[in-house]
């Protein structure tokens, strides 16, 4: 427990820009700026954090296109692995990076197929896509949390 405030304290200090709020999950949230960090009981949560600190450090706003998506995920864990992680003393295991991008390539694999006949369509709004090979058109809904949460908390 000493371990974990002490991260939440370091971040607050190195980063009095930052703010950061307990909460039930991780993730950055542009429109309050604010990092939420949900319970810290290992190194993974602490990682999580870390992530989540990335997006805010960096930058990351809402992104126009789901593909854009996949861009910002790895530019924040990038982030941890080079500057971040070496600066708390974290390690990223490369799997559980691979594991958390392929959530999202998985996501936008299923967003991104026709409902009427399966091929990959384009994305031609902020939550439309379009079937070239069928003409159809879907909206999928944007209801998505940046984080590693599917492996970040253990029940
Ligand atoms: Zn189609
Ligand atoms: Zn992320």
């Amino acid at each position: 427990m000493a371990k974990t405030s002490s991260l939440t304290d370091k971040l607050t200090r190195d980063f009095p820009q930052l703010h950061l709020e307990r909460s039930d999950d991780f993730y950055w949230s542009p429109s309050t700026s604010t990092v939420h960090y949900g319970d810290m009981s290992s190194e993974r949560d602490e990682l999580t954090l870390l992530h989540e600190v990335a997006h805010a450090l960096l930058g990351h706003h809402h992104f126009k296109r789901d593909i854009d998506l996949l861009r910002i995920e790895r530019e924040a864990w990038d982030y941890v692995r080079n500057v971040l992680g070496p600066k708390y003393g974290l390690k990223p295991d490369e799997e559980t990076i691979e594991d958390a991008i392929d959530t999202y390539r998985e996501w936008l694999h299923a967003r991104s197929k026709c409902p009427h006949c399966s091929l990959t369509g384009i994305q031609t709004g902020d939550s439309k896509y379009h079937c070239l090979g069928c003409d159809g058109d879907w909206l999928v809904n944007d209801a998505r949390r940046c984080g590693l949460k599917r492996y970040a908390i253990s029940h």
